[in-house]
């Protein structure tokens, strides 16, 4: 089944298989990688520009309805600077 998702980034919408899933716990953001936790999650493609935009436009603490400042967002983009090499 083709499921399509909105990236928070870019705004533009792509195959689940293509975003990563962003979830809040604890007061911090992680990705969902296998895509299976409960609860509200946001969706970005695995792109800097995306971080970026997202970033900028604060849009994962909106999408999440959720407060977090802008270190836990720059974490979650050396993470996935990390992790994807992008
Ligand atoms: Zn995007």
């Amino acid at each position: 089944m083709y499921q399509v998702r909105t990236c928070v980034g870019c705004r533009q919408s792509g195959s689940r298989a293509d975003l990563l899933r962003i979830v809040h716990t604890q007061n911090t953001l992680s990705f969902d990688l296998d895509k299976t936790k409960p609860g509200r999650g946001c969706w970005i493609h695995p792109k800097n520009s995306c971080f970026s935009a997202a970033i900028t436009g604060n849009s994962i603490p909106r999408a999440l309805r959720v407060k977090v400042n802008v270190q836990v967002q720059e974490n979650l983009r050396e993470q996935a600077e990390k992790m994807l090499e992008i």
